[in-house]
């Protein structure tokens, strides 16, 4: 089977499309067949390298996956082949005190497949082998280049908002990266639960998209400042909830912008991993400065019921081939991509 594999880190140039042996499942797992695989920055991240992180090689990236089964082990029991399916990517335990609590995410065997687990173990692959128990059904109302743009994005925002940070009606929403892969699915969880999104995007384009979406108030951080409208906008309250994840770039922005007791929730430092805090505002304003990190399966499972009413809906920007990861990689290092891009590997045909 044809993968996109990478033995050292680098560019895009260390990417190589080519043959690798078709994983061997174990009697808890599932062999699928990938019809289409979205990019994400853990893409990016684990080709660079990342401080203090090890990527296990040879490494086979992407942490979404949609596809059809092919084979399940002897043990298995929620699939057989033939299902249509999509990769939650929260590997761990499920053995210890969290796993058995629901919280898995705070497993510390805890790995993100396909960013942190190898080697030759991601999505950006003809086949792959996963836990049975990281299988979900593919929602039918989704071509699989949808329903493979998801998972990640959707669990990591659902987390953030709802368990995290505990959005409620009426709450003023600032959503930085407003029209990427995890402010889309910010703009219409906030909408879900009756907040009101504040979205933040790089051009007006990308601001009619968040829109349409349901962001009630746009900002272009091209042209606008953003703390200033932000006040302008809640009287100068400030927001209830700042969604962060560009970190650097931004961090002091948000934490003036949030309001008195209001939550900053941080999954991502796309643009620096050092935020300069001024400490008085942490403490004079008691502000809740919260981290979060993807989700559980769980929350995937409530999160997508709401995708199959079309409460919640995917934006795929690009399709591309999925030998031309490297091309999707620099689209994203250069610019703030519109939704998603997603690769859809060569053999396995698409509808
Ligand atoms: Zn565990």
């Amino acid at each position: 089977m044809k993968a996109l594999v990478f033995e050292g880190h680098g560019g895009v140039e260390v990417l190589q499309y080519r043959d690798v042996a078709e994983p061997e499942v174990s009697p808890n797992d599932v062999l699928v067949r990938v019809k289409a695989t979205a990019c994400n920055y853990n893409d990016i991240w684990a080709r660079r390298g990342m401080p203090g992180m090890s990527v296990i090689f040879p490494h086979i990236s992407g942490s979404d996956a949609a596809g059809e089964v092919v084979k399940a082990g002897s043990e298995v029991r929620n699939v057989q082949p033939g299902d249509e399916v999509v990769v939650h990517c929260g590997v761990s335990c499920r053995n210890c005190e969290a796993c058995a609590a629901g919280v898995d995410v705070f497993c510390r065997e805890f790995r993100i497949w396909g960013f942190q687990t190898g080697p030759l173990d991601g999505a950006h692959s003809e086949l792959i082998r996963v836990p049975a128990y990281n299988v979900l059904a593919k929602p039918k109302n989704l071509s699989w280049e949808e329903a493979s743009s998801l998972p990640l994005t959707l669990v990591t925002a659902w987390r953030k908002l709802v368990t995290r940070a505990q959005v409620k009606p009426g709450d003023f929403v600032l959503i930085w990266g407003a029209a990427g892969g995890l402010g889309i699915m910010a703009i219409q969880i906030a909408r879900l639960f009756k907040a009101r999104p504040i979205a933040v995007a790089s051009s007006d384009d990308k601001l009619q998209v968040c829109e349409r979406l349901g962001a009630e108030f746009l900002i272009n951080r091209k042209k606008q400042d953003v703390l200033d409208e932000v006040r302008r906008i809640t009287g100068r309250r400030g927001a209830d909830i700042v969604f962060e994840h560009p970190g650097g770039a931004t961090w002091q922005t948000s934490v003036q912008a949030v309001r008195r007791g209001g939550t900053i929730v941080t999954s991502g430092a796309t643009s620096g991993h050092e935020g300069l805090t001024d400490l008085r505002h942490v403490f004079f304003r008691q502000l809740n400065v919260m981290g979060s990190t993807l989700g559980s399966k769980a929350e995937l499972i409530q999160a997508m019921r709401f995708v199959e009413t079309g409460d919640i809906k995917p934006v795929v920007s690009e399709i591309l081939p999925l030998k031309e990861a490297g091309r999707a990689q620099v689209v994203m290092e250069n610019s703030e991509v519109l939704g998603k891009i997603v690769l859809v590997p060569d053999g396995n045909g698409s509808h």
